[in-house]
């Protein structure tokens, strides 16, 4: 099932100039899309619940004391309101993300999960940090379907620098959180932001591996985007030259085609750090190197650019209805198809 990369094969990817030679591994990643899962693009209605954080992540624009934030948060019959938009736009998903927000309390999110299933069928995937394993099983039972928690770089020194533990909390794993979540029975993905300042190559080839190793069902990657308003926005990338991994457009795509070499059968989403480093086409470039899912955002307008985790985001002034429109037309004009229905992950289904 998987493509079982040496970390020199997937460095030798990264690494190799553009040309002839990279537009194999295009080429060979869209045929294994092609043959693993489909021509089908499933679209998940994507709902941003608030913009409250606690924590403080070097590189996140909601980070707790960014001050110049203006915080929100949604409320569950705004959430109603984009579940039944999702279902008339023929949505299969909806994702909630959001801050580590102790507001979205585990009540509340049950609650919307409960409502979610008991009013449509939509599959409800959460993407709400690292929370309680207690709160991440009463929401399984409540109906949940998946959960989204980047593990965001498998460097160990790398992420403890960028991701300060919980106030009174030792440094957490990621990795092990993941575990859990497929422990409890979530279609669990993951991934990684890439161009981090100090990611060397070999660290995003080990990300790659560990995509596979992990056995994910969704794999989500975007280029770093720095926001002046973080500590790491006028980062640079310390002197590492050659080794450092650039935040690019280019390097964004590559590591799509590599997590669709070496899980075939996983859902990744065209995201939008790929679309806002070259306006929409950055999201059409993901559909084509191996990309099988984007996620139009249906978040009521009135809190869309306050979501604002870099600058510029791709989309954030556009409405549900702008956004479904845009999606529908990048599918047909590459020739490919709306999903129908869940958009399950192939894995959950028959290989697990
Ligand atoms: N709080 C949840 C979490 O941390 O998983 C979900 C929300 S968080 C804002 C979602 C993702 O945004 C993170 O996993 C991270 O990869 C991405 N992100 C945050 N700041 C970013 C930046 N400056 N550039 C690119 N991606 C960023």
């Amino acid at each position: 099932m998987m493509d079982n990369m040496t970390k020199q094969e997937i460095m030798r990817w990264l690494q190799c100039p553009a040309g002839s030679e990279l537009d194999t591994l295009q080429a060979r990643a869209d045929k294994t899309r092609h043959e693993h899962v489909g021509d089908a693009v499933h679209l998940r209605g994507l709902v941003e619940l608030s913009n409250i954080c606690s924590r403080n992540c070097l590189y996140c624009g909601i980070r707790r004391d960014n001050h110049a934030v203006q915080r929100y948060r949604i409320t569950l019959e705004e959430i109603m309101d984009c579940a039944f938009k999702a279902v008339e736009y023929g949505f299969g998903t909806l994702v909630l993300q959001g801050g580590e927000d102790a507001g979205l309390t585990a009540a509340f999110i049950g609650e919307v999960i409960r409502r979610i299933k008991t009013e449509t069928e939509l599959a409800v995937t959460l993407s709400l940090g690292e929370r309680d394993p207690a709160e991440w099983k009463m929401w399984r039972e409540a109906g949940a379907d998946r959960y989204l928690l980047r593990f965001e770089t498998s460097n160990r020194a790398l992420f403890d620098r960028i991701h300060p533990p919980r106030e009174g909390h030792a440094s957490t794993s990621r990795i092990a959180m993941l575990k859990t979540l497929q422990d409890i029975g979530y279609e669990t993905g993951s991934g990684v932001m890439i161009g981090i300042p100090g990611q060397r190559y070999s660290d995003l080839a080990e990300d790659i591996q560990l995509f596979a190793d992990l056995q994910l069902d969704m794999i989500g990657v975007g280029p770093y985007i720095p926001h002046p308003q973080t500590p790491m926005g006028n980062w640079k990338d310390g002197g590492m030259g050659d080794e450092q991994v650039p935040n690019s457009l280019a390097m964004g795509l590559r590591v799509v085609a590599l997590a669709r070499l070496v899980c075939p059968g996983a859902n990744i989403p065209s995201t939008t750090a790929l679309a806002t480093l070259d306006g929409k086409a950055g999201r059409e470039m993901g559909l084509c190197w191996g990309a099988n899912v984007i996620m139009p955002n249906l978040t009521p307008l009135k809190y869309r650019r306050l979501y604002e985790i870099y600058p510029s985001k791709a989309a954030s002034t556009e409405t549900p209805e702008q956004s479904r429109d845009a999606a529908l037309k990048q599918i047909e004009f590459l020739g490919r198809s709306p999903g129908r229905g869940r958009g399950d992950s192939l894995y959950h289904l028959q290989y697990k």
